[in-house]
C-alpha cells in the first residue's frame, strides 16, 4: 500500500481506504481480519521439547558426570558407567518436561497480557483487542491510550503522543490533521500520523488505521514490543548461593580426596565418590524447579485477577512493607457525580445516579427550577463547555458509560441536568482551543465563540483558580475579589472538602484571543465551585485491614485537596489517631533525608503532582522499605516503573501505565494486591521447602561418607548409588513437595524473605536436624553388616538413606506445623511421590539388572523394618524441633498483647 497517507488531506485517506468516520461494519472488518490478518508482531519462537532436551546435556555438571562415566568405564566399571549415562538421560527427562510445563504455564500467562483499543464500527465505539484491529477502522485515541497500529489522524483535541519509542524524540509531538507536505518527510515529521508502539500523553482525538502487524512503521523494523517479562527473580540469590556451593564443594571434594587416600581407599574409587558427591551437593535442579514454583504460583494468580507481568515482582510481592494506592479509582471508584455547587449567591445540592442525565436541585431543602436560577444555568453552562468527556448508554451492560475524563464527564453530566447538551451548545459558540489538564498548573482551559466575543473557562483545582481571579460574578455582574469574598469561598472549599467531596473551582474571561495560552489566563472572574463525590469501593475498608494484619502500612496519594484526601482515608482505616497528611507543598519545601524522615508518620499525601510520588517512592526505598505503589495515568509511569512493584488496574489504568507496571489487577480491586501479596509469600515459602529437601539429603549424603572415612569405616555408598539417591529419589521428592498448597495465616505474620543465599538461619537449623540423625543412623545400620563382602552393608545404608529422604520430605511440609497434624492428604503429589520412590526403591533391591548395576542385594522383611526404623528418627528430632519452634512462637504472641 501507498507510504504517502500523511500527504493526503483526511477525506481522502478515508476513501482510498473504503470507510467512513462512522468506521467500518462489522461485517466488513472481520473480512478484513481474514485478509490482513492479526495486528501483530511476530513473536521470538518458543523451543520445543527436542531442544529443551538437548540443552539439559548442556550443563558443567553433567560434564563432570560424563568424565566420571569414562573413568569408571576405564577403570572396569562398565556397569557403574551405565547407570550414570542412564541416569543423565532420566534426569534430562524430568527435566525435559518440568521445563516444557514452565513454558506452558508463562505463554498462558502472555495471553492475560493482551493490550485493547478503542474503535468505531457501524457508529458504535467498542472495545476490541489490539489483534482485531484493521485497516480502515477507526480508533477513538485518549490520554493514556497506546497507540495499536498506524494510522492517520482525522480529528485532534491537542492530541499528543510520546513517539520516543519510534523516533528517538523525547518531547511529545502535538498531531493535527492537516496534511503533511513532503512525501520523504521523516516519522517524526508527520505529525498527522500516529504510529503503532506509540503512547498518546494528552488530549483526545480519532485516526483511521492504514497499517496493521508487519506493515507499520514498527513492524517494519521488526522490534519487539515489550510483553511478559520472564527474567527469573532471585536470580541473584541463587547465582551466590551456587558460587559459594562451588567453592565449598571444590575444596571440600579435594580435601576428601585426599583424606580417602591416607585412609587407604583407591584412588579410582574415591575420585568417583567425589564427584558424585559433588554432583549431588550441586543444586543443579534448583532454577527449573523454582520456574516451576514460579509460573504455577504467578498462574494461580492470574486466575485470582493478578497477572504478574514481571516474573521478578514475585521477589518485591512476598516482601512489600508498604502499598502506596492512589485515591482515585483505587480507593474510590473513579466515578464521580457533581453532589454540590457553590455559587456567591447560594449552595445547591445536586441529586442524580452515576452518569445517568437525570435528577434535580434543591436549595435549603426544596427542590427549584434551575430555569429559576441563573447562577446555576451559568454553571451548568461552564461545565458542558469545559468538559472534553463524553457519555454513552450501554444497552447490553445497562448503564451509562464514560470515555475521557471522569471529573470531566461528571461535569458534562451536571451540564446535562441543568439543560446544556455539549452538541447544541458548541453548535451555537464553537470551541476554538482547548488546554487539557495540566497536573503541574492543576486547571484545564477551554475558549469557546460566545456572542461576539471569545469566553475562556478555567476549571481546577480550587487553590489554583482562585489565584488567578481577581474578581467574582455575583449576580450576573463581575465585582472586586475582595477579602471577604475570598474568605467566603475559601470557607466553602473547606467545608465542602471535609466533606470527602472533590472541589473544582469555575472562572471565566472575556477575551479576543482566538488561541488560549497560559499567560493570558489571569485577572479571571471566579463563578463557582462544584463538589463531586467519588464513591468508595465497597472492598477498600476491607483490603486496607488486610494489608495491616499482613505487616503492610497502606498509605494514600492524591491531587486532591488534603482535607477530601483526609476524609476519605480516615473512612477506610489509612489515617487513623497521630498519622500525618503532608501536602505536594509540604514535600516541595523538604529534602530527600527530611522527606524520608516524614514517611515514618505520614500516610495520607495530598495535592501532590507525578513528580512528588516519585520523590515519595524513592524516599521510600531508600528506607529500605519495598514499596508497592498504584497508578493509572500516564504520568504515574515514572513512579510504576521506579517502585519495587509498580501496579496497574488492569481495567480502568491506561494502556500505558498498564505497561510500566509489574502487575495488573484485572478486577481494578486493590485487595487483590493483598491476596497476591499472600500468594507471593506462599511462593517462597514453597522454594524454601524444595531447598531445604535439596540439601538436607545431599548434605546427609556427604557427611555419612565423610564421617565413614574419618572412622575408618569403609566407604558406605558407591558413586552410583549417591547418583540414584540424587537423582532418582531426590527428583521426584523435589518436584511434588513444589506442589505443596498454600498454607495458612501467611498473612497474619509479617514476612521475611530470602537472604542473600537463599537459605537462612533456620533452614540451617532445621538441615542440622534432619541430617545429624540420618548420618549417625546410616552409619549404625551400616557397621552392622560390615564383612568381607559389602553389598549387603551397603545395601542397607543406601535403603536408610532413601527412606530418610522420604521422610525428610514429608517434614520440610511445615517449619513449625506437626507432620501429624497437616492433613495427609493436602498434597496428593508427594503421596504418590513417596510411593513411586518407594516402588523404585524396591526394585533397586530387586530387580536383577538393577541390582548388578547398582550393587544392591534384597533385603528381608526385618532388614527392611531396621531401615525404616532408624529412618525415622528424623521425624522424631524435626518434631522435637517443631514443637519448641512453636512454644516460642506462642511466648512472642502471648508477651505482645500485653507489653504493648
Ligand atoms: P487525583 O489524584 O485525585 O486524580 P489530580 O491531580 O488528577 O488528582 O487532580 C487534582 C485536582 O485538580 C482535583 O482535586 C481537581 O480539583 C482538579 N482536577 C482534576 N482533574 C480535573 C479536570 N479534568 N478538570 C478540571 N479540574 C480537574
Ligand atoms: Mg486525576
Amino acid at each position: 500500500m501507498t507510504q504517502l497517507w500523511h500527504t493526503l488531506a483526511s477525506g481522502e485517506v478515508l476513501r482510498a481506504l473504503e470507510t467512513t468516520e462512522q468506521g467500518l461494519s462489522k461485517g466488513e472488518a472481520a473480512r478484513r481480519l481474514a485478509v490482513y490478518g492479526e495486528n501483530r508482531l511476530p513473536e521470538a519462537k518458543t523451543e520445543g521439547y527436542p531442544t529443551i532436551f538437548l540443552r539439559q546435556f548442556a550443563s558443567p555438571l553433567v560434564y563432570l558426570l560424563f568424565v566420571a562415566a569414562v573413568i569408571v568405564y576405564l577403570t572396569g566399571g562398565r556397569g557403574d558407567a551405565l547407570i550414570i549415562l542412564f541416569v543423565l538421560v532420566f534426569n534430562s527427562i524430568v527435566g525435559t518436561i518440568q521445563e516444557g510445563r514452565a513454558q506452558n504455564a508463562l505463554r498462558a500467562l502472555k495471553r492475560f497480557a493482551e493490550t485493547n483499543a478503542t474503535v468505531v464500527r457501524d457508529g458504535q465505539e467498542l472495545i476490541v483487542r489490539d489483534a482485531e484491529i484493521v485497516p480502515g477502522d477507526v480508533i477513538i485515541l485518549a490520554e493514556g491510550a497506546k497507540v495499536p497500529a498506524d494510522a492517520r489522524v482525522i480529528m485532534s483535541r491537542t492530541l499528543r503522543a510520546d513517539e520516543a519509542s519510534l523516533t528517538g524524540e523525547s518531547e511529545p509531538v502535538t498531531k493535527r490533521t492537516e496534511p503533511v507536505r513532503g512525501e520523504r518527510a521523516s516519522l517524526g515529521d508527520r505529525i498527522s500520523m500516529v504510529f503503532k508502539g506509540t503512547n498518546v500523553t494528552s488530549g483526545s482525538g480519532r485516526a483511521v488505521i492504514v497499517a496493521t502487524g508487519i506493515d507499520t512503521e514498527i513492524g517494519k523494523i521488526a522490534q519487539k514490543l515489550s510483553g511478559i517479562d520472564t527474567e527469573m527473580p532471585l536470580k541473584e540469590n541463587v547465582k551466590n548461593l551456587s558460587r559459594a556451593i562451588m567453592y565449598v564443594v571444590g575444596i571440600g571434594g579435594a580435601l576428601l580426596f585426599l583424606v580417602g587416600l591416607a585412609f587407604g581407599n583407591a584412588p579410582a574409587t574415591m575420585f568417583s565418590i567425589v564427584i558424585s558427591l559433588a554432583v549431588s551437593v550441586i543444586p543443579e535442579g534448583l532454577p527449573i524447579v523454582m520456574t516451576l514454583v514460579l509460573a504455577t504460583g504467578v498462574y494461580r494468580m492470574g486466575k485470582r485477577n493478578v497477572l504478574v507481568k514481571k516474573l521478578q515482582a514475585v521477589e518485591a510481592l512476598g516482601q512489600a512493607r508498604i502499598i502506596a494506592v492512589d485515591k482515585t479509582g483505587t480507593i474510590t471508584k473513579n466515578e464521580l457525580m457533581v453532589e454540590r455547587v457553590w455559587t456567591p449567591e447560594a449552595l445547591f445540592s445536586v441529586s442524580g445516579a452515576g452518569y445517568e442525565p437525570v435528577g434535580a436541585f434543591t436549595l435549603d431543602g426544596s427542590v427549584v427550577d434551575a430555569a429559576n436560577h441563573p447562577e446555576l444555568l451559568f454553571a451548568g453552562k461552564l461545565a458542558a463547555y469545559s468538559a472534553s468527556a463524553q457519555t454513552m448508554y450501554s444497552s447490553e451492560e445497562k448503564r451509562w458509560r464514560i470515555s475521557g475524563d471522569p471529573t470531566e464527564a461528571a461535569l458534562l453530566v451536571f451540564g446535562e441536568k441543568t439543560g446544556f447538551t455539549k452538541a447544541e451548545l458548541e453548535h451555537e459558540s464553537a470551541l476554538l482551543s482547548e488546554m487539557p489538564f495540566d497536573y503541574r498548573l492543576k486547571y484545564r482551559a477551554t475558549l469557546h465563540r460566545d456572542g461576539d466575543k471569545n469566553i475562556a473557562t478555567v476549571t481546577g483545582a480550587p487553590e489554583s483558580v482562585l489565584a488567578l481571579c481577581d474578581s467574582i460574578r455575583v449576580n450576573g455582574k463581575d465585582v472586586s475579589f475582595h477579602k471577604d469574598w475570598r474568605h467566603n469561598a475559601e470557607a466553602a472549599i473547606q467545608g465542602l472538602s471535609k466533606e470527602g467531596l472533590r472541589v473544582i473551582a469555575y472562572a471565566t474571561k472575556r477575551t479576543e484571543h482566538k488561541e488560549l495560552e497560559e499567560r493570558m489566563l489571569d485577572r479571571l472572574s471566579l463563578g463557582g465551585l462544584y463538589a463531586m463525590r467519588d464513591a468508595l469501593r465497597p472492598e477498600a475498608r476491607d483490603a486496607v485491614a488486610r494489608a495491616e494484619a499482613a505487616g503492610i502500612r497502606v498509605v494514600m496519594i492524591t491531587g486532591d485537596h488534603k482535607l477530601t484526601g483526609a476524609a476519605l482515608a480516615r473512612d477506610v482505616g489509612i489515617l487513623r489517631e497521630g498519622d500525618e497528611v503532608l501536602t505536594g507543598e509540604d514535600i516541595e519545601k523538604m529534602n530527600d533525608v527530611e522527606l524520608a524522615h516524614a514517611l515514618e508518620r505520614a500516610t495520607v499525601f495530598a495535592r501532590v503532582t507525578p513528580d512528588h510520588k516519585l520523590r515519595i517512592i524513592n524516599a521510600y526505598r531508600k528506607r529500605g522499605d519495598i514499596t508497592a505503589m498504584t497508578g493509572d495515568g500516564v504520568n504515574d509511569a515514572p513512579s510504576l516503573v521506579a517502585a519495587d512493584l509498580g501496579v496497574a488496574m488492569g481495567g480502568i489504568g491506561t494502556e500505558v501505565a498498564k505497561e510500566a507496571a509489574d502487575i495488573l489487577l484485572m478486577d481494578d480491586n486493590f485487595g487483590s494486591i493483598v491476596t497476591a501479596v499472600e500468594e507471593g509469600r506462599s511462593i517462597y515459602k514453597t522454594i524454601k521447602k524444595v531447598v531445604l529437601h535439596l540439601f538436607s539429603t545431599s548434605v546427609g549424603k556427604a557427611f555419612t561418607i565423610i564421617a565413614a572415612i574419618f572412622i575408618g569405616f569403609p566407604l558406605p555408598l558407591l558413586a552410583v548409588q549417591i547418583i540414584w539417591l540424587n537423582f532418582v529419589t531426590d527428583t521426584f521428592l523435589d518436584v511434588s513437595l513444589a506442589m505443596e498448597p498454600k498454607e495458612k495465616g501467611l498473612l497474619s505474620e509479617s514476612f521475611r524473605g530470602t537472604g542473600r543465599y537463599i537459605i537462612d538461619r533456620l533452614m540451617v537449623v532445621r538441615m542440622l536436624f534432619m541430617t545429624a540423625p540420618m548420618v549417625v543412623g546410616t552409619l549404625w545400620v551400616f557397621s552392622t553388616a560390615i564383612g568381607p563382602d559389602l553389598t549387603k552393608a551397603g545395601t542397607l545404608a543406601m535403603t536408610t538413606l532413601a527412606v530418610s529422604q522420604w521422610f525428610n520430605a514429608w517434614n520440610c511440609r511445615s517449619e513449625t506445623e506437626s507432620l501429624f497434624r497437616m492433613n495427609p492428604f493436602g498434597n496428593v503429589y508427594l503421596i504418590a511421590a513417596t510411593c513411586v520412590v518407594a516402588l523404585l526403591q524396591v526394585l533397586a533391591l530387586t530387580v536383577p539388572f538393577l541390582q548388578s548395576m547398582l550393587h544392591t542385594m534384597p533385603l528381608s522383611l526385618s532388614e527392611w523394618l531396621l531401615c525404616i526404623g532408624v529412618a525415622t528418627s528424623v521425624i522424631f528430632t524435626e518434631e522435637i524441633r517443631k514443637f519448641f519452634h512453636r512454644r516460642m512462637l506462642q511466648n512472642r504472641v502471648q508477651v505482645s498483647p500485653i507489653t504493648a
